[in-house]
C-alpha cells in the first residue's frame, strides 16, 4: 500500500532534489556516487547505503557504500541469482528482509564487514525492463522496512537508473564496461507456442510505467482525471475489438471477457475509493493491482492465474491512459519482434499485423490465450523464455525459432545467415504447395487420395482455402469449449457450426462430438481428479452418462446444417453399444427438430473413430452400423502401446512404423474395403509424408491432418505409384523384428517417391 499522507513523501522529494545537486556539482564521478549514498542513508536513518552496477560480465559490483567497508568498493562482486543482491537482479523486484542472513540467498561477504546489519531493503535500478543496478539500504536491529520506505527506496533507484544511463553519473571511460545495455549475443531455449521462423528487431511491448507522485492535492479532480481516463480504456478496447470476430472465432470469446474485465463495477469502485481516500489515480491503480495481485496470484487454478495478465495488462493500460498516451497504437519498425512477459488477449490485435513479425514471451504456454491468438494470425511465437527482458534491449536484433523453440538475442552474422537460408527454403516450399493448391491428389497409377484438414478453431477455416485441403475431416469441437469463459450455450455452438458449414461451403466438414476429460479438462466444469485420466471418464463415456451436454451439441449441429448435409463423428468409441447408444442421441434430436418443423439436414451421416484397440476385433459388428469411421491414430497408438501420449518420458518409446501398429491400420483398411465402409485416417500421422505414405501403400484413401501437413502429403500422393508402394510395404513387414522407419525410407527413396 502506497504511503501515509504527508509524511514519507516528503522524504524522497526533497531528498531526490539533494540527490539532483550532489550529481551536478564538478566532482569526480567517484565523489559524486560516495555523496549520493550517504544522502540516502542519512535520509532513510540507515546505517548502511549500497550501490551496485551491472558489469558487462554480467556481474554487479559494489560502486559505492557509506557503511560498509571501503575496500570493498569495485572490489565484491556477484553472479546474477548470486547472494541478495543477486537475487534482485533476478527477480527484477525490491527485497525487503528483517533478517538478511536467514534468507537462503544471503552469501556471506567478509571483506565488506556487513556482519552486524540485520534488516535488508534492496532495489533494482531499472532500465527499459531490466535490471543494472542494485540499490540497498541496511540496519543493524532486525526490522522489516514499512511500504512507504520501500516506494521511497523504489523512487530513488529509478531515479538513480535514469541518471546512470544518461551518463551524469560516470565519466564515459568508467561507464564503459558497466552494462547499460546487454551487447552479447544469446541462445535462450524456451518452448514452441506457435510455429515459423522470423528475424527481426525487438519492440519491448510497453515499458512499464512509473508511477512517481502517489498522492493528490485535489482528490475530486483526480477522481475526474481517473473517470475519463477509465473511458478512454473502455472505448479503446471496444473498438479493438470490433471488426476481430470473424478472425478471431472462439478465441474472440477470450477477449470479450476481457472487455467484461475493463467494465467491471467492482474495479471501477475500488479504484474511485482509493483515490478518493487521497492517493493520485496512478497510486489508485497501482494500490488495487496489489490486491488483485495478492488475491488471485495465489490461486492454484490455472485458469485463475491465467486471468492476472488479463488484469496486470488492464492496469498497465490504464497507466498509459493516465499518462496521456494509451490511445496512441504503438508505432512498429518494419519485422518488428514483440518481447513481452506476457501478453493480455488482446494484445496482439493492437499491433500492425503487417509489420509484426513474431513474439518472444517470458512466461506462455501453448494453451494460454496469447498463444491461440498468435497460431490463429500465423505469428511465430516462442515462450518460457528465461529472465528474457533482462537479456534484450529496444531495437537489438532478434530471431524467433519457432520451429526449435529458441531464442536468438543479437545472433552472430552467421546465425543469421543460417536462419535466412532456412526462411527462404520454407518459403519456397510454400510456395510450391500452394502451386499444387488445386491439384487434385492422384497417385501416379491414378487412385484419387482425398486429403482433409482438421480444425477446431473458426481462424482455421481461413486457411481451408489456401491449403487445399478437400474439406475438414476433424473438426475438434471442444476447442469451443476450452477456450470459453463458460459452457458456451445452444446459441454460440450453433453460431460456431454455423460459420464452420459456411466457410467449408461445398465442402464436407465431419463434427467429433466433444472429446472432453482427459487432459482436456473446462477449468468451469467439476471434474474429479482419476488416477488415469487417458483411460478414465472421457469423450463419448462422458457424453452417453451424461447425456443432456451431448444432446444439446447434437441439436446446435442439427440446427446448424439445416439443409446441408451434416457429418457427426463419436470420439474413443470402446464398444459397440456405446456407438448403437449415441446413434440412438442423434436420432432422438432429429425426431425432436422434425416434430417442431425445423428444416432437417439434406443427408446425414453418423460415424466411429477407432481410437480404442478393443474395436479393432469387433470391426464386422461395427462397421454395418456406422455411415463412415475415421482412425484417431494418436488415441490408439497411445493405448496399443500403453505410452501415454502427453509424457515425453513414453511418448517415443513406440514407432508407428513398425509391424503392430501397421497390421491394426491394415487390419483396419481390409474391414472397411470388404464392407464398402468409407474409412479416414486422422490423428497426426497422416500429417507426415512418410507415414502418409505407408498409409496409402496400405491402402486408405482419407487422410485427414494439420493444416500445414497437406502441401508435403499432397506432394507425396502426386509422386507415389501407389501399387508399387503396396508391393513394397507388404515384403517389408513380412519377418520384420523391429521398427521399419529406415526401411520404409530407403523403400521410398527407390520408388522416387517424396517424402
Ligand atoms: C486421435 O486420437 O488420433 C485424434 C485425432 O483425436 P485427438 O488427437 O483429438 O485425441
Ligand atoms: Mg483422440
Amino acid at each position: 500500500m502506497p504511503a501515509a499522507p504527508g509524511v514519507a513523501i516528503r522524504g524522497p522529494r526533497s531528498l531526490l532534489r539533494q540527490i539532483r545537486e550532489a550529481m551536478a556539482g564538478a566532482r569526480p564521478a567517484q565523489a559524486k556516487l560516495d555523496m549520493v549514498v550517504r544522502i540516502i542513508a542519512v535520509s532513510m536513518v540507515a546505517e548502511v547505503c549500497s550501490l551496485y552496477l551491472s558489469r558487462k560480465s554480467g556481474e554487479m559490483e559494489l560502486f559505492a557504500t557509506e557503511g560498509l567497508d571501503p575496500g570493498a568498493v569495485h572490489v565484491t562482486r556477484m553472479k546474477p541469482g548470486e547472494g541478495l543482491v543477486g537475487e534482485i537482479m533476478r527477480l527484477g523486484r525490491p527485497l525487503n528482509l528483517s533478517d538478511a542472513p536467514s534468507h537462503p540467498a544471503f552469501s556471506y561477504r567478509p571483506e565488506t564487514g556487513e556482519d552486524p546489519f540485520h534488516s535488508f531493503l534492496g532495489a533494482p535500478l531499472l532500465r527499459g525492463g531490466r535490471v543494472i543496478g542494485v540499490l540497498v539500504v541496511q540496519n543493524r536491529t532486525s526490522r522489516v522496512y514499512a511500504e512507504d520506505e520501500v516506494e521511497d527506496l523504489q523512487i530513488i533507484a529509478m531515479v538513480l537508473a535514469e541518471t546512470v544511463a544518461a551518463g551524469q553519473v560516470l565519466d564515459p571511460a568508467e561507464l564503459k564496461d558497466v552494462e547499460i545495455a546487454p551487447q552479447r549475443s544469446e541462445r535462450l531455449k524456451g518452448q514452441r507456442l506457435a510455429d515459423g521462423l522470423a528475424l527481426g528487431v525487438a519492440v519491448l511491448h510497453e515499458a512499464p510505467v512509473a508511477v512517481s507522485r502517489l498522492l493528490s492535492d485535489d482528490p475530486q479532480a483526480e477522481e475526474a482525471r481517473l473517470a475519463t481516463a477509465i473511458v478512454e480504456l473502455q472505448a479503446q478496447i471496444d473498438e479493438m475489438l470490433e471488426g476481430h470476430q470473424t478472425v478471431l472465432g472462439p478465441s474472440y470469446d477470450l477477449l470479450e471477457i476481457y472487455k467484461m474485465l475493463a467494465h467491471s463495477r467492482s474495479w471501477n469502485h475500488s479504484l474511485v475509493e482509493a483515490v478518493r481516500s487521497g492517493l493520485t489515480a496512478e497510486a489508485a491503480v497501482e494500490r488495487v493491482r496489489s490486491e488483485h495481485r495478492a488475491g488471485i496470484g495465489q490461486a492454484r487454478d490455472p485458469y485463475l492465474r491465467e486471468r492476472v495478465h488479463d488484469l496486470e495488462d488492464l492496469n498497465d493500460r490504464l497507466l498509459r491512459h493516465l499518462a496521456g498516451d494509451g490511445g496512441k497504437s504503438r508505432l512498429l519498425p518494419e519485422n518488428a519482434i514483440l518481447i513481452a512477459r506476457s501478453l493480455g488477449p488482446a494484445d496482439l490485435l493492437e499491433y500492425d499485423r503487417t509489420k509484426l513479425r513474431g513474439v518472444l514471451l517470458e512466461e506462455g504456454s501453448p494453451a494460454s490465450h496469447a498463444a491461440i491468438v498468435a497460431r490463429a494470425l500465423e505469428i511465430p511465437c516462442v515462450g518460457r523464455l528465461d529472465a528474457l527482458r533482462d537479456r534484450v534491449s529496444e531495437g537489438d536484433p532478434v530471431i524467433v525459432d519457432a520451429e526449435s523453440g529458441e531464442a536468438y538475442l543479437r545472433p552472430r552474422p552467421d546465425v543469421v545467415t543460417a536462419l535466412q537460408t532456412r526462411m527462404s527454403v520454407r518459403a519456397q516450399r510454400r510456395a510450391e504447395f500452394a502451386r499444387l493448391r488445386d491439384t487434385p491428389a492422384f497417385t501416379r497409377d491414378g487412385a484419387k487420395i482425398t486429403l482433409l484438414m482438421n480444425a477446431g478453431l473458426a481462424v482455421d477455416l481461413e486457411i481451408l482455402a489456401d491449403t487445399g485441403a478437400e474439406g475438414i475431416g476433424l473438426f475438434r469441437t471442444e476447442f469451443q469449449f476450452m477456450v470459453s469463459e463458460d459452457l458456451p450455450r445452444f446459441n454460440a455452438q450453433t453460431s460456431l457450426y454455423t460459420r464452420v458449414l459456411e466457410a467449408a461451403g461445398e465442402r464436407p466438414v465431419t463434427f467429433r462430438t466433444l472429446d472432453l476429460g482427459g487432459d482436456k479438462v473446462l477449468p468451469y466444469l467439476e471434474a474429479e481428479r482419476e488416477d488415469n485420466p487417458a483411460l478414465g471418464w472421457r469423450a463419448i463415456r462422458m457424453g452417453l452418462d451424461r447425456p443432456a451436454l451431448l444432446r444439446l451439441q447434437l441439436r446446435a449441429l442439427i440446427a446448424a446444417a439445416k439443409g446441408r448435409p451434416l457429418r457427426i463423428m463419436f470420439p474413443l468409441v470402446a464398444n459397440v453399444d456405446e456407438f448403437r447408444a449415441a446413434r440412438a442421441l442423434v436420432d432422438h434430436e432429429m425426431a425432436w427438430a422434425q416434430r417442431r418443423g425445423r428444416p432437417p439436414p439434406s443427408r446425414l451421416d453418423v460415424g466411429a473413430m477407432i481410437e480404442a484397440p478393443a474395436l479393432v476385433w469387433h470391426l464386422d459388428a461395427l462397421l454395418p452400423m456406422t455411415d463412415f469411421v475415421s482412425v484417431g491414430t494418436n488415441d490408439l497408438m497411445q493405448y496399443m502401446f500403453a505410452a501415454d501420449r502427453g509424457n515425453p518420458r513414453v511418448a517415443d518409446r513406440y514407432d508407428p512404423l513398425s509391424p503392430p501398429a501397421l497390421r491394426a491400420l491394415k487390419a483396419i483398411q481390409q474391414a472397411c474395403a470388404e464392407t464398402g465402409t468409407p474409412v479416414s485416417v486422422c490423428g497426426e500421422m497422416a500429417g507426415r509424408p512418410l507415414e502418409a505414405f505407408a498409409l496409402v501403400a496400405l491402402g486408405f484413401e482419407g487422410l485427414s491432418m494439420p493444416p500445414a501437413g497437406v502441401g508435403p502429403v499432397k506432394q507425396m500422393v502426386l509422386s507415389c505409384d501407389r501399387e508399387a508402394a503396396r508391393r513394397g510395404v507388404e515384403a517389408l513387414l513380412k519377418g520384420a523384428q523391429g521398427a521399419v522407419r529406415n526401411e520404409m525410407e530407403t523403400l521410398a527413396r527407390k520408388l522416387y517417391v517424396a517424402v
